[in-house]
């Protein structure tokens, strides 16, 4: 029997000692910056002629690490392991594949503050982020090493037929192309192939070109598990190119994808298309943006709602699905929220992340990423009123650096209010009363997260039933959904609701296998 499942603690950085420790790690991690990595296919390191490097978008002239890249062969090749290693390893009894979690777990909460501080260079994480999205990393390890335990014999959920014996076994799917994006880089890929291998497939990580170093390092400690080699293949490269390939093979039965709403109707698409020689229609799970909104109205704690806003629009750079890129407040108390949320978002401290604990806001992924927010927030200033930031923060060493920005009095059709800019962009909106609020909230072509502050009952419970998101707060952020607690997935254009981190996730890269013998 396992202990229960819990959530791993968030490290307290108002604590010296652990203040000293994430400073040590960073340390660490920076003697290792400027290696070469491989691909790994089948437990083979190759190396390639081409490659792609790893930046620190706080210090673009940092490289990180130079990564192989892969090419339609590799893909090719990748895919064919995995087939082949699947054959092995969906015999692996599920108790033995589940403590393969486990240890991975361990030896990551081991190194815990090496894997945060690795994203705070790669992703620009301020160390609370970073060390949030390893705790979530090493819970979703622990919790669905529980989960494939529980699901895989099912038999005991069936009703009795009489003169026969029966069995219901959640057997797996065979290989999946797993590829996640650059902003969970560690607890999303890390939750996305953890669930695919307890479940007993085999899977080619295609990992974001932005984070290849975290995502390396991560398939690394479950090989160092002893993981039979293809069971985990690393292919870094080009998602457009070798990404599109492993999806339209017809060895392929599953694509597990988390990312843009764009590129997830593209996968949706080409996976759709029956290849010659493939026998079976491909599964997808896909989970794509948001343009979340915090609604607020006029019987609400004034001070805890400006909070949750600035925290839910401003964490990790405002690059979260769940962030809160809409808030919606009614008319009474619209302008005594719209300056408590100004004044807040105006402390916030936008600086270089590896610098200390306190930091705020650290740079944006990228350079195209700081030019498609730039062009934004341009647009902004034609759409609404530009109550603070606007321009970009210049450093000595030229990172992407944007401050918090909030425009005021935006109509809810403007494209800021009703497209996913994904950066430190935050829209106010001003609605006639609740009614209006929730029919502006519910009016995108997302339903990803969202949440409401009010005291009165009659209004949570209308928005309990009409507010259509995957994932619903009340009095309280709409941003940082917990394992086991908030299982994580959105409506619409946010994706297929798998909810990641709950109790039916798994089932998603299973089948069931239902058997009946005559007594
Ligand atoms: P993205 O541009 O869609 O990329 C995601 C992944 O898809 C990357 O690994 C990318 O590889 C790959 N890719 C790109 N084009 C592809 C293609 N044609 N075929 C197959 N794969 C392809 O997203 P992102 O910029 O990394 O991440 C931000 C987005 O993710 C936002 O929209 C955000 O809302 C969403 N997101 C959603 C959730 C959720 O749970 N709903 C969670 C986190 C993020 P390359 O890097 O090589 O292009
Ligand atoms: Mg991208």
């Amino acid at each position: 029997m396992l202990p229960e499942y819990r959530n791993e603690a968030l490290t307290d950085f108002r604590k010296p000692e652990a203040q000293n420790a994430f400073r040590e790690a960073l340390e660490r991690v920076k003697a290792s910056i400027g290696r070469s990595y491989p691909l790994v296919i089948n437990g083979e390191a190759i190396e390639t002629s081409d490659h792609i490097t790893s930046t620190n978008p706080a210090r673009p002239q940092e490289v990180l690490g130079t990564f192989a890249k892969g090419t339609l062969a590799h893909a090719e090749r990748a895919v064919e392991a995995a087939a082949a290693a699947f054959e092995g390893w969906k015999r692996v009894p599920v108790e033995e594949r589940a403590r393969f979690l486990l240890r991975a777990a361990a030896a990551m909460r081991r190194r815990k503050h090496e894997f945060s501080a690795i994203m705070v260079l790669e992703a620009g994480k301020t160390w609370v982020e970073a060390d949030a999205d390893t705790s979530e990393a090493i819970d979703f390890m622990e919790y669905y090493a529980r989960q494939a335990v529980r699901i895989a014999d099912s038999t005991s959920l069936l009703t009795q037929y009489p003169g026969e014996q029966l069995g219901l076994y959640y057997i797996p799917l065979g290989v999946g192309i797993v590829i996640p994006p650059w902003n969970f880089p560690l607890a999303i890929p890390t939750g996305m192939l953890s669930a695919a291998v307890v479940a007993g497939n085999a899977a080619v990580l295609k990992p974001a070109g932005q984070t290849p170093w975290i995502a390396y390092e991560m398939c690394r400690l479950f090989w160092e598990q002893g993981l039979p080699d293809g069971v985990i293949n690393y292919l870094p490269g080009p998602g457009s190119v070798i990404g599109a390939s492993m999806i339209e093979n017809p060895q392929t039965r599953f694509i597990s994808f988390t990312g843009s709403r764009e590129v997830g109707i593209d996968i949706f698409q080409r996976a759709a298309k029956v290849q010659p020689g493939q026998i079976w229609l491909k599964r997808t799970v896909l989970e794509m943006g948001g343009k979340d909104a915090i609604l607020v109205d006029e019987t609400a704690d004034l001070d805890a709602a400006a909070a949750g806003v600035v925290a839910s629009a401003f964490g990790f750079q405002g690059q979260k699905c769940s962030a809160c890129s809409r808030a919606i407040f009614v008319d009474g108390v619209y302008d005594q929220l719209a300056d408590k949320v100004v004044g807040l978002a105006r402390k916030l401290r936008v600086d270089m992340p590896d610098k200390e604990a306190g930091v705020d806001l650290g740079p944006v992924i990228d350079l195209n990423a700081m030019k498609t927010i730039m062009g934004y927030i341009e647009l902004g200033t034609q759409e609404g009123k530009l109550l603070l930031g606007g321009e970009p923060v210049s450093t000595p060493e030229g990172g992407y650096f944007l401050p918090p920005t909030i425009f005021g009095d935006v109509a809810p059709d403007a494209r800021i209010a009703q497209e996913e800019i994904f950066g430190p962009v935050l829209t106010l909106i001003r609605a006639r009363d609740y009614e209006e609020g929730l029919a502006i909230a519910n009016g995108t072509e997302y339903g990803l997260t969202g949440a409401v502050y009010s005291t009165r009952r009659d209004r949570l419970e209308r928005a309990r039933a009409d507010y259509h998101v995957g994932n619903l707060y009340f009095n309280r952020k709409c941003t940082g959904a917990m394992v086991g607690a908030h299982p994580f997935g959105g409506f619409n254009m946010s994706g297929t609701d798998s909810k990641a981190g709950g109790p039916d996730y798994l089932l998603l890269f299973t089948q069931a296998k239902s058997v009946a013998e005559k007594l």
